[in-house]
């Protein structure tokens, strides 16, 4: 018996760190979309960004060309001021002449605001650029290390299930699907040892007139607590 249960340690040993590595392995889709999105994000507020500088340099030239009109109208008005006879008219024009450079130079402190965004928003732009390189070199260096996990991983997997299946076949048929029976009830760990008395399956305590016939290990032997495949640790 003893051989055949150091059989099913070893199946459950390498059945355990078969399991730690899938969930390693299917962990590793999760992580890369992780990355990515973290570049994702910062490109998109990059984006956002250029958005609101784009639409800024548009009000500026709007406001530019407005100055502009003005100055032909007021240029105009100047002009007419010289055929102007009447005295009314004259002051009329001149009054319009007064209103139009008054708005111009109120478009123009609002153009002096829009260039000091404008400044602060390119030199936000300058910065970002800067933080989604750094982020970029990372997450490509992140990558690499999965990426070369991935496969040692893969490897190791492709062992261990070799390995399972030979150990599988050294252990008779009944045993296997015993253990693949409590293995199913127990969510995993199907034996465990007895270790000063203790069931390391349960933490909890095998009767004493258990001891004789664990020690012995001539025939398979369950916790009375936890149903598991139990062994006396100190002979195996
Ligand atoms: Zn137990």
């Amino acid at each position: 018996m003893k051989e055949k249960l150091k059989n099913l340690i070893e199946l459950q040993r390498v059945e355990s760190e078969t399991a730690t590595i899938k969930s390693k392995l299917n962990s590793v889709a999760h992580t890369l979309e992780g990355l990515d999105a973290s570049v994702f994000d910062s490109v998109k507020e990059l984006q956002e960004i250029q958005i609101r500088l784009d639409e800024l340099q548009k009000q500026y030239r709007r406001h530019e060309s407005d100055i502009l009109m003005n100055q032909s109208r007021v240029k105009k008005s100047r002009e007419k001021l010289g055929y102007v006879k009447n005295n009314k008219e004259y002051q009329s024009i001149l009054k319009e002449i007064e209103d139009m450079q008054l708005k111009n130079s109120l478009v123009e402190d609002e153009m002096l605001s829009f260039l000091e965004q404008i400044e602060t928003i390119e030199q936000s732009i300058d910065t970002k650029k800067s933080e989604i390189e750094k982020i970029k070199d990372q997450v490509d260096i992140e990558k690499k290390t999965i990426q070369q996990d991935m496969i040692q991983n893969q490897q190791r997997l492709a062992r261990l299930e070799s390995d399972a299946d030979k150990i599988s076949r050294q252990v008779e048929p009944e045993l296997l699907r015993k253990y693949k029976l409590v293995k199913d009830q127990t969510r995993g760990i199907a034996i465990a040892a007895v270790n000063n008395a203790v069931c390391q399956g349960c933490h909890l305590n095998i009767p004493s007139q258990m001891y004789d016939k664990l020690q012995r290990s001539e025939t398979l032997t369950m916790c009375p607590h936890c149903q598991r495949i139990i062994y006396w640790a100190e002979i195996i």
